[in-house]
């Protein structure tokens, strides 16, 4: 069943795991911050990616580099003439639009990356495409929208101060390849994996957490000679299929592999695929692979004037690497990972909303809990015990059929619970989240006993 995306909202704010933006003077456009739930999500989501795919992946290494660059950066890459969206305005109620994307809401099937403006206004036209918000036939002609913020260094505002946030962190990566491959010795092929802030001034931001004019990308740039015979697309491919199903837990069901061809493919790339998650809304784009050739290197190398080759040690050629870039966004994948794990279940006594988040997603992994006041202390020290080893939290308020449905809609995997019989047999309550079944487990075998329910 699809959850219902204002449900999903409200749960996640009231739940403590998504707040609107600057709330309190009203808010700022589609602004969300993530508050102590949603932040240990997050968190815990980068670090299994920086794991999966930099500390535990036999190629590659990390990076963090910064958010502002030089700004010829963004002239050899490209962004300064062409990181630009198609903009509509309604000429009756002066609403703005992508018009790439007007197109695309009304007739789902189609993508039409790769036409020309004026193909998108004669579509446009000829198929009487209203005005989502006045209903009008009365659009302006497109102009190019540059989605780069802009602002200045340092203490005078003039051209030359002027610099840009980063639309994306793979080019802090081309920037600093060389460095890195030598700094650790690199032999190709390797990768740099990076996580960080982008910024893009979109003209429609919107779908809550999907497309936001702040968020966080987890990009790769895996670097490899292009007389290298091995096909690291698909290697890459693979890899993030495995990383969507076996370690963020994503129903196959829910995702779908979307192939570019050749109008849409960007003129550099050899190839590109979307996987797209079927989100609320509808379908879109979750995690883009592109073979990038050697596009960027090439770039960077005429317009920095430096040699970005590399001289291959065992045939003493030298050559520019060709780049494979796996690159998500954060909040995506957080939204998708909450749609999936939003479950609303009729019980006997009730309803209750459970957040089946991954074990290893969820904010807390344990609850400890007194069954009456009598058993604080004793639960307390429990708890304190229990923090050394693992994400715990402590509830004692209201009874304990509400405690526990508390943490099902946090997504707490285990609650334990320390009643009457404990100090008789050290014993304790452990209840699982998915299943609601308990089990008495002595306190001396329950970290081993969590240890392997938790992997
Ligand atoms: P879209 O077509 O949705 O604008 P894109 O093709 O421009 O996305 P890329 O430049 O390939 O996106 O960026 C890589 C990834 O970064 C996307 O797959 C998506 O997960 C994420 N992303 C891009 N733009 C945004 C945004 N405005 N808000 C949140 N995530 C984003």
């Amino acid at each position: 069943m699809k959850v219902e995306i204002e449900k999903l909202i409200s749960h996640l704010k009231t739940q403590g795991f998504v707040f609107q933006g600057s709330e309190i003077y009203g808010g700022l456009a589609n602004s969300w911050d993530y508050g102590p739930l949603g932040a240990e999500v997050k968190n815990k989501l980068k670090k299994l990616w920086w794991d999966f795919f930099v500390r535990r992946n036999e190629y590659n290494v990390g990076l963090d580099s910064s958010i502002i660059l030089n700004s010829k950066v963004w002239q050899a890459s490209g962004h300064l003439g062409n990181f630009n969206d198609p903009l509509i305005d309604c000429k009756k109620c002066k609403s703005r639009f992508r018009a790439d994307k007007l197109i695309e809401e009304k007739f789902t099937e189609m993508n039409v990356g790769g036409w020309t403006n004026q193909e998108i206004e004669e579509f446009i036209k000829e198929k009487s495409i209203n005005c989502p918000k006045c209903d009008a036939n009365d659009f302006t002609n497109i102009r190019q929208f540059t989605l780069m913020f802009k602002t200045n260094q340092g203490v005078v505002e003039d051209e030359a101060s002027t610099v840009y946030l980063r639309p994306e962190t793979a080019q802090g990566i081309f920037v600093q390849y060389k460095n890195s491959q030598r700094a650790l010795r690199k032999k190709l092929p390797f990768g740099i994996g990076q996580i960080g802030k982008s910024f893009r001034n979109e003209i429609t931001p919107g779908n809550f957490i999907f497309r936001t004019r702040e968020f966080e990308q987890m990009e790769l740039e895996f670097f490899f000679s292009p007389n290298d015979s091995n096909d690291w697309f698909e290697y890459w491919l693979e890899k993030v299929k495995f990383f969507l199903e076996k370690v963020v837990l994503i129903d196959q069901q829910n995702y779908s592999i979307r192939e570019h061809d050749k109008e849409e493919l960007a003129h550099y790339a050899k190839r590109t695929v979307d996987i797209e998650f079927d989100f609320p809304f509808g379908r879109g784009e979750l995690w883009g692979i592109a073979h990038r050739s050697d596009f960027d290197l090439n770039q960077h190398q005429s317009h920095s004037g430096q040699d970005l080759t590399y001289l291959d040690p065992e045939t003493n050629e030298k050559y520019l690497a060709n780049v494979i870039e796996p690159s998500v966004g954060v909040e995506r994948l957080l939204l998708a990972i909450f749609c999936q794990s939003y479950v609303e279940e009729q019980l006997e006594n009730g309803e209750r909303i459970v957040m089946k988040l991954p074990y290893k997603l969820a904010p807390y992994s344990v609850a400890i809990m007194p069954l009456q006041k009598q058993q604080k202390e004793k639960a307390n020290e429990l708890y304190k015990e229990i923090l050394l080893d693992f994400d715990a939290t402590f509830d004692e308020t209201g009874n304990i059929g509400k405690r526990y449905r508390r943490q099902d809609a946090i997504g707490t995997p285990y609650c334990v619970t320390v009643d009457f019989d404990t100090e008789n047999d050290n014993c304790v309550t452990v209840r699982n989240r998915d299943t609601m079944e308990q089990e008495r487990i002595e306190i001396i075998k329950l970290k081993e006993y969590l240890l392997t329910k938790l992997i």
